[in-house]
């Protein structure tokens, strides 16, 4: 089935453009916080992050009748905004013609272990809702003509319960929600970076953020204070982290504000890794088509000589041409699949070329050179899935890119639009960092550790070690829905707080001006070199015992001499990403911190990362034999009972663990029993007083 679509269709599905953001609302008065000349924006709720998670949340609240407000470093920047794949999917509860089984979605959600059993529920049950609503804002879902959606089959998805509106799915979503969020009224303050999050007793109590544009002579940072009941952070997640990673360009998240504030941290070790263009070009996964089309990928080294290097690794050019193909669905690096030849040893390879400083690419006008001594290349000799899975595609065709050209015209279309033709040239890939699965630890309704402080989408660390491709942005919707449910039903955020902050606002300033020091010898720069060049080295695919304690040791080094001597910055305009980059140093020593006691203790390789250990019972092989230097531990299976916990107290991370939470499959509803609870706010676990009345 060739996909012939008029090029002006082509181009909706890839060129969304957003709407126009209404005018911000004046502040309601202005304040004189440690000497500066602050504006105040009272509100009930305020919403950090305006990607799709964050305008789920905030559009839920304000249909509730809250008083809610969105703060965003960048409106439209962002992972859902700006990044995406050819499989941006939205998991749905309808598959296998007949409809699906909400506890099979909640096993598959959890597999990888380390998942709160009620939360892979909860994310299950609510797909189906998080689905249809956004298909009642706007989002072109594929139906077939009966009103069936249309699905596939994604990564670490067994029955093909993905689906997608085509590479900029989740651009889309973010389109129909600010659209809403427009019509509904929201206040969102565009390039408004939080900062510091102020607490009264235990409870939120506001949010300082820097503005550049209020920046004056009697506010030289651009302060702005966010007095607020509910605060929700949606800021998504850290893909400044690393050196090679395909997060759009500017993506911090809030890790290190979350740290900073108290909030306890959950399952940081896990993130997730795989092929893709580096966001220094235009960032992408190379997953779906790109590779089930089967191109030639070789490297080049710095004399400009070419390398076939997959043939040093598997046994038959059958053998290799068919885990290329299968990357396409089992797209991260995963450490088991390094094991008897699968497609892992694909991404092992590909970052192997990177350590000896060559660049790799995927030639779509060639198809892959045959391993020496073995038959050529052919469609007909191809391992039977895939062989399969071309035939009923109808890619018969000589070369990739016409393979490509016919199974999937949007994935050449997307390149063009950043000026890269890939029916012209090779295409430069690496392996990189693409997601994090821990973040803000959270119970059920999206509250974390600290009263009135709730998180959601790649903020909060809702994800086990593993996720099916697509859960990332279910979550972040059905969670969002849950976090609104919960701030309506405490009733708080109707109206805007109206106490005094002073205090904990000067404090707030005073700890700002302790990290902007223009005397500094610590630059942005140089700490971004040292933090993004440390994870990528030593905490990425492969990781030793020995590089990450020693990593571990040298973050916390860099944190205490960012608290010793700040950091130092030329302009007010860079104050905030200065403040960015001293978090970005806790999240950096917290993720280490977390890593380190997982390896001490024995922990193996799990999910995107191969602990390697010459006494670990698993050894890859190659064709040459096997490779005792990335020889790896195995996974305990009791890791997967538990999450590792990381806090900060000011000075120094903890690290404890916590059992998963559990669900019980067997207990069933009983509408008699449980309408009470409903009716009465009771399903909502809030402190007595506070349960609303009907
Ligand atoms: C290449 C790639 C492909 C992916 N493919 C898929 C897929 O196919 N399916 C899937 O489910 N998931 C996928 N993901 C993951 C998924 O896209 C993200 O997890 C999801 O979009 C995150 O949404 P979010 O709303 O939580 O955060 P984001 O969309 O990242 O939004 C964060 C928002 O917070 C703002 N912000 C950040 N810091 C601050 C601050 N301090 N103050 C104020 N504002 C701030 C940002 O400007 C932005 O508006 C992919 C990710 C990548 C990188």
């Amino acid at each position: 089935m060739a996909l012939s679509v008029p090029q002006p269709i082509l181009d909706a599905l890839t060129d969304v453009v957003m709407p126009r953001l209404n005018p911000e609302p004046k502040a309601a008065q202005h304040m004189q916080i440690g000497g500066f000349d602050v504006p105040v924006y009272p509100c009930g709720a305020l919403v950090i992050g305006s990607g799709a998670a964050g305008l789920r949340t905030a559009v839920e609240m304000k249909r509730r009748g809250m008083d809610v407000t969105l703060i965003s470093q960048s409106a439209w920047g962002g992972t859902s905004a700006c990044s995406g794949s050819d499989k941006q999917t939205l998991h749905t509860a309808n598959t296998k013609d007949q409809g699906d089984d909400f506890q099979d979605m909640a096993r598959a959600l959890r597999a990888g272990g380390a998942m709160d059993e009620d939360t892979a529920y909860i994310e299950a049950v609510g797909s189906i809702r998080a689905m249809a609503s956004l298909q009642y804002l706007g989002l072109p879902l594929p139906q077939d003509d009966l009103g069936g959606t249309l699905r596939y089959q994604t990564d670490h998805d067994e029955v093909g319960r993905a689906t997608s509106c085509g590479p900029r799915t989740s651009r889309l979503m973010v389109k129909v929600l600010a659209q809403e969020a427009m019509q509904l009224n929201i206040p969102l303050y565009n390039h408004t970076t939080a900062v510091k999050v102020l607490l009264e007793q235990g409870r939120v109590a506001g949010v300082l953020a820097m503005r550049h544009k209020e920046t004056s002579e009697s506010n030289p940072y651009g302060l702005a204070l966010y007095p607020c009941h509910a605060l929700v952070f949606a800021a998504g997640g850290p893909g400044e982290l690393y050196r090679d990673s395909v997060f759009p360009n500017g993506c911090f998240g809030t890790l290190g504000l979350a740290l900073e504030t108290g909030l306890a941290l959950t399952n940081i070790t896990e993130s997730q890794f795989g092929i893709g263009t580096r966001r220094e070009g235009f960032p992408w996964n190379l997953s779906g088509t790109y590779v089930q089309v089967i191109p030639h990928i070789y490297s080049v080294d710095d004399q400009g000589k070419e390398h076939h290097f997959l043939a040093e690794y598997y046994r038959s050019t059958q053998e290799m041409a068919s885990n290329v193909f299968r990357k396409g669905y089992q797209w991260p690096f995963h450490a088991s699949r390094m094991l008897d030849f699968q497609s892992s040893l694909v991404d092992l390879a590909i970052f192997r070329e990177g350590q000896k400083h060559r660049r790799v690419f995927m030639d779509f006008n060639r198809n892959p050179l045959p391993i020496p001594g073995d038959a050529p290349f052919s469609l007909d000799r191809l391992d039977d899935d895939v062989s399969q899975y071309l035939k009923t595609a109808g890619a018969d065709h000589n070369l990739p890119i016409d393979r490509l050209r016919h199974m999937n015209p949007l994935a050449i279309e997307l390149y063009k639009r950043y000026k890269v033709d890939i029916t012209a040239e090779p295409l430069e890939f690496a392996v990189n960092n693409q997601h994090m699965n821990g973040g803000i630890a959270v119970d059920i309704w999206g509250r974390t550790n600290i009263a009135g402080i709730y998180a959601v989408g790649e903020a909060s660390g809702t994800h086990g070690v593993t996720r099916p491709g697509g859960s990332a942005l279910n979550a972040g919707q059905v969670f969002g829905t849950r976090v609104a449910e919960h701030i309506a039903a405490e009733g708080r955020a109707a109206q805007a707080p109206t106490g005094d902050l002073n205090k904990c606002a000067t404090a707030a300033v005073t700890a700002l001006q302790t990290v902007l020091n223009p005397e500094s010898d610590l630059t942005p720069k140089d700490i971004r070199d040292d933090i993004q060049a440390r994870m990528s080295d030593h905490a990425g695919i492969l990781c030793t015992p020995a590089n990450v304690a020693k990593a571990r040791a040298e973050a916390a080094t860099l944190s205490a001499a960012i608290r010793e001597k700040g950091i130092a910055f030329s302009r007010n305009s860079e104050t905030a990403r200065v403040v960015q980059w001293q978090q970005m140093a806790l999240a950096s020593e917290a993720v280490l911190t977390a890593l380190d006691h997982y390896i001490a203790q024995g922990g193996g390789s799990r999910g995107a990362r191969a602990i390697c250990d010459p006494n670990g019972e698993s050894l890859p092989e190659s064709v040459n034999g096997p490779l005792p230097e990335v020889g790896f531990r195995a996974e305990r299976s009791e890791d997967m009972h538990s999450q590792l916990i990381v806090q900060f107290d000011g000075e120094k991370m903890t690290v404890t663990s916590r059992p998963n939470r559990p669900f019980d499959e067997a207990a069933k509803s009983f509408f008699e029993r449980d309408w009470p609870a409903w009716l009465t706010g009771g399903i909502y676990d809030l402190p007595q007083k506070e349960t609303p009345s009907c």
